[in-house]
């Protein structure tokens, strides 16, 4: 099993699926999504392709089932971010480098490893992998194979440095608009300057910055939000009648799309300028119940595998498990180690690989009995 695992993380690495999202032309899912199918056909596991997208599909691969147990599934995107690392798989040492090594084909590689051992184990529920488009962009491939098919359980296998995850943040993207009025530069007192109106907007999201400190999460420290975008003005001699400012919010578990609305429309009302703000995009935090038996059977079986007590943690990232949880699946992220996500240099732990496998495997094997 050790060398099939790292033969199918460099075969996937190998291939090219930057999110055509991100970058205009690029290859998309298409050839990853018929490797994929391809070689659960060959090991015997049944395929559905589902590409309501066309040129973004998603590959539901299933073990046959031998009996009434549970249904585990184990999620993956097929997708990449396009800059950073290069394309193609090069080892070195437990090290193997490429782009979407670490984020996330080596935990692809081990589900879908995970997932042909416990067919040929003979389990008597069933292991499913969705392999999802677009994660690294709008999440289609998850809302679409969540139409389609449920489960008793679920795992992300993100990469979390074998760390159980049972918490992430979620994010809201606000677009404020600071409305001025234009004037001749050398006629200020016509005009209204919505690029030095701005500076009070700034200071004061940066406060509530400090504010949100105030509360902290126990796996995920304070919720945050920075600055991402910023344009405004005409030309050099013109008072400028618009800026546009672009905030992103990182939201902890119980804090809603109207609570950041909410905090904007105060902040913009106290700082008195003309101003509209809207939210332009958001995803959901995710947090299950440390308690949830589901936690406790993955914590178990993971570390029965791994040979050691399996770590709780949180994850800085957000990821589809937000979905998975909204649709009532208990969920939680596992993954293997590495480093590098969207980075220059990407790379993932080719030992930590083969122990995530193997942890996936006796969490099926438990799980779908
Ligand atoms: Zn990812």
């Amino acid at each position: 099993m050790e060398q099939d695992v790292v033969d199918l993380v460099a075969r996937l690495v190998e291939i090219d699926s930057v999110n055509p999202s991100l970058v205009p032309g690029a290859a998309g899912e298409g050839e990853i999504a018929g490797f994929v199918a391809d070689w659960a056909r060959r090991a015997g596991l049944r395929v559905e392709v589902v590409e309501e997208t066309p040129g973004r599909p998603s590959v539901v691969v299933r073990s046959n089932r031998t009996g009434t147990g549970r249904t585990l599934l184990l999620c993956g995107h097929l997708d990449t971010v396009g800059h950073a690392e290069p394309l193609g798989a090069r080892v070195d040492g437990d090290r193997l480098y490429g782009r979407g090594a670490y984020d996330m084909k080596a935990g692809l590689a081990a589900a879908l490893i995970a997932c042909r051992e416990a067919d040929r184990a003979g389990i008597g529920g069933e292991v499913v992998v969705a392999a999802v488009s677009d994660e690294e962009h709008s999440s289609l491939g998850v809302q679409q194979v969540l139409d389609r098919l449920t489960a008793d359980g679920a795992i992300v296998c993100e990469p979390t440095e074998l760390t159980v995850v049972t918490a992430h943040k979620g994010f809201v993207w606000t677009e404020i608009r600071v409305v001025g009025k234009a004037a001749h530069g050398s006629r200020p007192h016509l005009g209204e300057d919505a690029i030095l109106r701005t500076g009070p907007v700034l200071v004061a999201l940066d406060r509530l910055n400090e504010r949100l400190r105030s509360r902290e999460h126990p796996r995920l420290g304070p919720g945050t939000l920075h600055a991402s975008l910023i344009t405004g003005g005409r030309e050099e001699s013109t008072v400028p009648d618009l800026c546009v400012l672009t905030i992103e919010r990182r939201t902890l578990p119980g804090e809603s799309v109207a609570d950041v609305e909410r905090d904007v429309a105060d902040l913009l009302a106290s700082c008195d300028v003309t101003a509209t703000s809207r939210t332009t995009l958001s995803r959901e935090p995710f947090e299950i119940d440390e308690e949830h038996g589901f936690v406790g059977e993955v914590v178990a079986a993971v570390g029965a595998a791994l040979g050691r007590p399996a770590e709780l943690a949180g994850a800085s990232y957000w990821a589809d498990s937000a979905f998975l949880a909204a649709a009532g699946i208990p969920t939680v992220l596992f993954g293997p180690p590495g480093d590098g996500a969207h980075a220059g240099v990407e790379w993932v732990g080719l030992g930590g690989t083969v122990e995530c496998a193997r942890a996936l495997l006796a969490t099926a094997k438990g799980f779908c009995r």
